[in-house]
């Protein structure tokens, strides 16, 4: 198990509230991170000794501007490849795109930046492409994060996965395939994560809301140890037979049918909550706000 990635939630906060968010980004959200809780997950991830790229997403990192360009300064000092994800809200005109990018010049190897139906009224946004613009000016590589809908269909890259807000916004009027069917995650390594997630409060998600400890708690190199897939109390039953094993192992009564396999998986996760709250936060990650 190599852990090559470590992707900071800098903050749940965001400008926007989409219906498709994992992490149910929003204005009214709370949980953001200092600059010595950067600090400190940066030299965990150095001690680990593995980890190649580290990544500030959220929410919108932007929004913490001079805290999330001392985390990359300190990140690429360090010797990581850096990254960051943003909705590109700050780019209200090229001069102005420019002026957010400059800091991260030479220091940012992936500035990824998300455009779609979903955050914004066209695929690609007047503020991503001014966005685009000034990155291409000043030498950042720059890459579009589009996912699909209902209206823009064949023309993105992303695909739609209704956990988070889009398991409660997006499931109305959509095909639906039995409870049984989902057997499997398709889309995360949960045995051998490359990159894992780490939000605010310090917890390590291999997918957002599954714990497998807290670095706040315990550092990365044991957390890393430690982590046995095969006893997990969620991940040992997703491996085992997906969602529909978690509810099975749980005997949770599912309905019929649901969106896909993160949709069960999501409601799965909800109503163990209480029973696994360890392992399944923080409130964020479930649309509690004020947790
Ligand atoms: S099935 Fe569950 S663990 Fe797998 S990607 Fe979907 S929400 Fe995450």
């Amino acid at each position: 198990m190599k852990l090559t990635g470590l992707h900071l939630l800098l903050t749940f906060q965001c400008t926007l509230e989409c219906d498709h968010c994992f992490v149910w980004g929003s204005p009214w959200q709370t949980g953001t991170m200092g600059v010595q809780a950067i600090e400190n997950i940066l030299r965990q991830a150095q001690d680990l000794g593995t980890v190649e790229w580290i990544y500030f997403e959220g929410g919108e990192p932007f929004l913490y501007y001079p805290v999330m360009v001392r985390g990359v300064e300190q990140a690429a000092r360090l010797g990581f490849k850096v990254g960051i994800v943003t909705n590109s809200y700050w780019a209200n005109s090229l001069p102005d795109a420019r002026e957010w990018l400059r800091p991260l010049a030479g220091l940012v190897d992936d500035l990824s930046v998300s455009s779609d139906l979903y955050h914004w009224d066209e695929r690609i946004s007047r503020q991503a492409r001014y966005a685009q613009e000034a990155a291409a000016q000043l030498g950042l590589p720059l890459g579009i994060i589009s996912i699909s809908s209902p209206e823009d269909v064949g023309d993105t890259e992303g695909t739609l996965m209704y956990r988070g807000r889009a398991s409660e916004k997006l499931v109305e009027n959509i095909p639906q395939a039995p409870w049984e069917s989902f057997s499997e995650c398709p889309y995360e390594d949960l045995r051998d994560p490359g990159r894992v997630h780490v939000d605010p409060l310090g917890y390590l998600h291999v997918c957002q809301g599954i714990t497998i400890g807290n670095m706040f708690a315990r550092e990365l190199t044991h957390l890393w140890e430690a982590y046995d897939p095969e006893s997990h109390p969620v991940i040992a039953p997703l491996l085992r037979g997906g969602p529909a094993e978690l509810s099975r192992q749980y005997g949770l009564s599912p309905r019929e049918a649901y969106a896909d396999a993160c949709h069960l998986c999501y409601q799965a996760r909800l109503s163990l909550r209480e029973k696994l709250n360890e392992v399944l936060a923080p409130d964020q990650v479930y649309g509690i706000f004020d947790g």
